[in-house]
C-alpha cells in the first residue's frame, strides 16, 4: 500500500505547497499506515529537486520527464497520474489546493471513483469513518466530510500543516508512460508570466498596499521593504482598478489568493474582500494611521501610524538586521 502525492512545480522548483501535501501525506501514513509516500512529478525538473522532496518526507519520487506534460494540460496531468496511481498500488492521493490541484483533482475523483476532499486543513480522524476537516467559506468556518470511498483524494490548503524538513534525499525512478496529449481538447499556444522577482502566488513573505498610500509614486518604499525581505509585492482591489499597480497584484475575493508565512498591509482599510484572498497568511502585519481600521482586528500585530513614516523606518530596521 502506498500514498502518492501530486508535486507541482514552476522554473525548475518544487512549490512549498506541495511539499507541506508531502509532509501531510507522511503524518498520514505514519499515524493511520497508509504506507510508503511516493510523490510523482510531471513534466522537467530538475533530479536535485526531486531528490530534495525526500525532506519532507517522501520515499521516492516518480518522475514522468515527458514533454507533453511541460504545458500544464489539465487532462494530460489526470491521465499521467491515474497511470501512477494504479502502478504504484495507491488507496490515496494527496495534493496542494491549488488551481491546477483543484483541476486535476475533480478529474481524477471521476477516473478512480474516489472520494475527494478539498481544502483540507488536519488528518483524518478514522474513529467511525473516515472523516476530514476542511476549512470553508473562506477560512471562517469548518466541514466535517465523510469520505466512504476505497479510494480517497485529498487536496491540503496551504500553510494547513508544517512542513517537515527532517527526511533523507528520496530516490528517483524516471518512468515513460503512455500520454496522448494531443487529443485532449485543451491546447495551450502560449503563456504570458508576471513578472517581479518573487512571483506572489508563491510568495512566502508578501508587502502589500492600499489606497492609503496615496499614489503610484510612492511604491517605491514598498519595493524597498520588499526587496530587503525577499518579499512579492501586493495591492488592493481600487489600487490596480485605478492603475498604480498591475491587475496581477490585486490581492483578495476577486484577485490572486495568497498564504505566505507573513503578510504586511500597508495602508489597506480590510474590507471583507480584501481579507478573504489574505486569511491563510501565518501572520498578518498591519500599518494604517486609523486605529479603527477593520484589518487589525484580523492582524497578529498592528502598528498605528502613518505609511510615509514607519515604512522608511522598517525599511532601515531590516536592513540592519
Ligand atoms: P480604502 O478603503 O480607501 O482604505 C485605505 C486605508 O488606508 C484606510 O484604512 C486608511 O485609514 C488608510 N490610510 C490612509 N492614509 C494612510 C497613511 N498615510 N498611512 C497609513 N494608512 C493610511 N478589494 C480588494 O482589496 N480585493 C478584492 O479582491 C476585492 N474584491 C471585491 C469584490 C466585490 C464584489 C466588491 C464589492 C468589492 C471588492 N473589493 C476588493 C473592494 C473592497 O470592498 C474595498 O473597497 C477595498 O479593499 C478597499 O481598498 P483599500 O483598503 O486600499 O482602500
Amino acid at each position: 500500500m502506498s500514498v502518492l502525492v501530486y508535486i507541482e512545480h514552476a522554473d525548475g522548483s518544487v512549490k512549498k505547497n506541495s511539499l507541506e501535501a508531502v509532509s501531510y501525506a507522511k503524518a498520514l501514513s505514519d499515524k493511520q499506515g497508509e504506507g510508503e509516500v511516493i510523490a510523482v512529478a510531471l513534466g522537467s525538473v530538475a533530479q536535485e529537486e526531486l531528490v530534495k522532496v525526500g525532506h519532507a518526507g517522501a520515499s521516492k519520487v516518480v518522475h514522468v520527464n515527458d514533454e507533453k506534460l511541460n504545458a500544464g494540460i489539465i487532462q494530460a496531468h489526470s491521465e499521467a497520474l491515474a497511470q501512477v496511481y494504479g502502478k504504484v498500488g495507491a488507496k490515496t492521493l494527496i495534493l496542494a489546493k491549488s488551481s491546477l490541484g483543484d483541476a486535476v483533482a475533480a478529474r481524477l475523483a471521476v477516473k478512480l471513483n474516489a472520494g475527494l476532499v478539498s481544502n483540507v486543513v488536519e488528518l483524518p480522524v478514522t474513529a467511525s469513518g473516515y472523516k476530514v476537516k476542511r476549512s470553508i467559506y473562506t477560512g471562517k468556518a469548518f466541514a466535517e466530510t465523510i469520505v466512504n470511498k476505497e479510494h480517497k483524494i485529498l487536496a491540503v490548503k496551504k500553510n494547513a500543516v508544517d512542513l517537515k524538513t527532517d527526511g533523507s534525499d528520496a530516490a528517483v525512478e524516471t518512468v515513460t508512460l503512455d500520454i496522448h496529449a494531443e487529443n485532449f481538447a485543451t491546447k495551450i499556444t502560449s503563456t504570458d508570466k508576471a513578472k517581479g522577482d518573487v512571483l506572489l502566488p508563491e510568495a512566502d513573505i508578501v508587502v502589500s498596499g492600499g489606497r492609503g498610500m496615496k499614489g503610484p509614486e510612492n511604491w517605491g518604499m514598498i519595493e524597498d521593504l520588499a526587496k530587503e525581505l525577499g518579499a512579492a509585492t501586493g495591492c488592493s482591489k481600487p489600487v490596480s482598478d485605478i492603475g498604480w499597480r498591475p491587475h496581477h497584484e490585486h490581492v483578495g475575493q476577486t484577485g490572486v489568493k495568497v498564504a505566505p508565512s507573513l503578510y504586511i498591509a500597508v495602508g489597506i482599510s480590510g474590507a471583507i474582500q480584501h481579507l478573504a484572498g489574505v486569511n491563510s497568511s501565518k501572520c498578518i502585519v498591519v500599518i494604517n494611521k486609523d486605529a479603527d481600521a477593520p484589518f487589525f482586528k484580523a492582524a497578529d500585530y498592528g502598528i498605528v501610524g502613518d505609511a510615509f513614516e514607519v515604512l522608511p523606518k522598517l525599511t532601515e530596521a531590516v536592513k540592519a538586521l
